[in-house]
């Protein structure tokens, strides 16, 4: 570990073009609820439910309600030291004249508290709304909305939370953006994700296939720790910010 520890920092250290992969892991470490796993905000709610176009469609104001619910729970919740280093090492690198991307898996927000830059949000953003008809689309951050589903100003149909539910496709650009990071970089790091839900994971095989080095950083083993070069067992919390000189 303490080795694993000492190369990624060196490799941080004057890493040309990163990118980074996270998920839930990183934001469970500020206590947002993870979709799955014990004490997992499924339990007793089918994700089918509550989570797809299909659910909304048949009760539209349970699914609002439910997504309503968890964004002012967020409102809460705090970024953590692991969110920090990464601004932080975005920082760096562009200041020595390298790119930094930052795909994540998670709804949050919480890359972009920390201060992150380059965010490409994989599944969506629950701080925004857009609409289930049309490409209407507006950011509501933390503005409290009450039970009446907002409708579109455009054409009038139901807006919906601006994530990527059950059942659909990652949005086009934003999955492009992510796949020419992987490509590019030369360094690559997951954090706090299992690395299994596709095609979020076909990025660590993108990257590992031109040559750049991979880390993971997640609390047990995953399926990647075999491809990977380095692979450090812990919190993102604690672990990132040894890999990068804090401001
Ligand atoms: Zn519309």
């Amino acid at each position: 570990m303490e080795q694993g520890l000492a190369q990624s920092r060196s490799i941080l250290a004057d890493a040309g073009n990163v990118a980074v992969l996270s998920g839930a892991g990183i934001s469970a470490e500020s206590g947002v609820p993870t979709y799955r796993g014990a004490g997992g905000i499924w339990e007793g709610f089918s994700a089918a439910e509550l989570a797809s176009a299909e659910g909304f469609a048949r009760d539209p104001a349970k699914v609002w309600g439910w997504h309503n619910q968890r964004r002012m729970q967020l409102a809460a919740i705090k970024f953590n030291a692991g969110h920090k280093a990464l601004a932080d090492l975005e920082a760096q690198v562009v200041a020595r004249g390298g790119t930094f991307t930052l795909a994540t898996q998670n709804i949050d927000g919480l890359h972009q508290a920390a201060g992150s830059q380059n965010v490409l949000e994989l599944h969506g953003t629950i701080l925004a709304i857009r609409c289930s008809t049309c490409t209407d689309k507006r950011h509501i951050g933390f503005e409290p909305v009450d039970d009446e589903i907002p409708r579109c100003r455009e054409c009038g149909a139901y807006m919906r939370p601006d994530i990527v539910w059950f059942g659909e496709q990652l949005p086009a650009d934003v999955w492009e953006a992510a796949a020419k990071a992987a490509y590019e970089c030369d360094v690559f790091m997951t954090i706090g994700t299992s690395a299994v839900v596709y095609p979020a994971a076909g990025l660590i095989e993108m990257a590992a296939g031109t040559g750049a080095k991979t880390i993971e950083v997640n609390l047990q083993r995953t399926a990647a720790s075999g491809l990977v070069n380095i692979s450090l067992q812990g919190k993102a919390g604690e672990i990132l910010p040894q890999l990068v000189d804090l401001t």
